[in-house]
């Protein structure tokens, strides 16, 4: 069984021979097929070219990128936590330097993730750990491009993964679209890690929210309305986003409801 990864998105897919025909993550309307044309990765030569890094953001949280990015520059995040480790997101590679540090630190509990463009390697990293529990909300199930056993998939709003370590589902860009939140970060004023759910924009202590962000197609204003009043309810003072450079130190829950509150104001002016 080979292993095929797409260069645009950094989806895997799981054939006996060829790589598949298209990629079903970037041929929906929130993502894009490059003007060059569909282009695959075989997985194995990745081993060559390709590491993860490693670097510590706060007390008990580590980003994990891949060097040189492939996809969008997906990162995973990874929580320590006294009941078990946790991985947010994911990236398409584990390479095995990362999974013996990950192994050391008492290996991974359940891979969380916020949407399907940052699903990539989520079944080599399960496996690689063990036979970690990929957690999905059902609503997002379609959007899996290699299946695994380890699929556990979830429904409703709310699912508690560990003790203080929430999934929540806020829907918008992805019927599924979730954000993790963790009561034990910000020096204990609690994160919350978005993804692109509610996505962190440039300007300090600011984010946006959109169906897609590379078509750039809007959310309707009751959308943003609904998800900035089911963030109002979660306790927490930092975001991370989805990306390296994106996040919001401190007073983010009240940058949140802002940036709803402006997006709102053009959407129906
Ligand atoms: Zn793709």
């Amino acid at each position: 069984m080979s292993i095929w990864i797409c260069k645009a998105c950094g989806s895997h897919y799981a054939s006996n021979d060829a790589p598949p025909a298209n990629c079903s993550i970037c041929d929906d309307e929130r993502q894009f097929v490059p003007e060059s044309g569909q282009e695959w990765i075989a997985r194995e030569t990745l081993a060559y070219t390709h590491a993860n890094d490693w670097s510590e953001l706060e007390p008990n949280l580590t980003s994990i990128g891949l060097s040189p990015t492939i996809g969008i520059g997906q990162r995973a995040l990874l929580v320590l936590s006294p009941r078990g480790n946790v991985l947010w997101d994911c990236v398409p590679i584990l390479d095995e330097k990362t999974r013996d540090r990950i192994l050391k630190l008492g290996g991974i509990k359940a891979i969380c993730l916020s949407h399907p463009h940052f699903y990539t390697g989520m079944v080599e990293w399960s496996e690689a750990l063990g036979g970690v529990p990929i957690l999905l909300p059902q609503a997002d199930l379609p959007h899996v491009t290699r299946t695994s056993e380890h699929i556990r998939p979830w429904s409703g709003d709310r699912y508690e993964v560990l003790p203080g370590i929430t999934l929540h589902r806020l829907g918008g860009h992805f019927e599924g679209s979730s954000v993790l939140e963790w009561e034990a970060g910000a020096d204990q004023n609690g994160v919350l890690f978005a993804g692109d759910t509610v996505q962190v924009v440039p300007g300090k202590g600011w984010v946006s929210f959109m169906y897609s962000y590379p078509n750039l197609i809007p959310l309707p204003a009751r959308e943003v309305r609904r998800i900035a009043s089911r963030v109002a309810d979660i306790r927490f003072d930092r975001i991370y986003g989805g990306w390296k450079d994106r996040f919001i130190s401190s007073k983010a829950k009240e940058g949140v409801a802002r940036s709803a509150e402006r997006y709102i104001r053009r959407l129906e002016s």
